[in-house]
């Protein structure tokens, strides 16, 4: 479906804040006008829930997450920040592995499997698009990902 991403993330964080997490803070670095997209938005809620969600489980001291999304040629690329525990340099390409947790013990205290990482990525790249992380072990992660925009007629 044809979808404009800048309202649809709008909407997606709308609903995050209203579990309003304590301590947490989203900041929205978002275009002012319409980015038309192609998108299954079932699978892209997916992919971006498996993220902000992330980014909060993975904050314990709370902090802001900032969610930016801006253009790049023809692709627009959003980006997911967190000031939370992070993720040791060696690890950082790993996380998008399945079953793969960078702390077993802790990750086992936090609950999950493993695998929101893997179907996000892989939903990511049947879109056509490309995902990877940036992290500072002890200073918070940002996840990258991008999107086509929506062909033009005649192209
Ligand atoms: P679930 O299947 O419930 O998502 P999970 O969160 O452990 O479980 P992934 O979302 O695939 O699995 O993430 C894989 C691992 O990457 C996590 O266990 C965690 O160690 C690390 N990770 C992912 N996102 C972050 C983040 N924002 N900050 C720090 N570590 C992260
Ligand atoms: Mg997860």
């Amino acid at each position: 479906v044809q979808t404009d991403l800048v309202q649809f993330m709008q909407d997606i964080i709308d609903r995050f804040e209203m579990l309003q997490h304590e301590h947490l803070r989203f900041i929205r670095n978002l275009p002012e006008r319409k980015i038309m997209v192609q998108i299954d938005t079932d699978k892209m809620t997916q992919v971006v829930d498996n993220v902000i969600s992330n980014a909060i489980k993975y904050s314990p001291e709370g902090g802001t997450i900032t969610i930016a999304a801006s253009l790049h040629g023809r692709k627009i690329k959003v980006s997911i920040a967190d000031q939370g525990v992070g993720i040791p340099k060696n690890n950082v390409s790993k996380i998008f592995d399945r079953f793969f947790r960078v702390d077993r013990a802790r990750s086992r205290d936090l609950g999950g499997t493993g695998l929101g990482l893997a179907i996000t990525k892989e939903i990511v790249l049947a879109h056509g698009g490309d995902i990877w992380a940036e992290s500072e072990w002890g200073q918070g992660t940002t996840i990258h990902f991008t999107l086509p925009l929506k062909k033009v007629k005649g192209e």
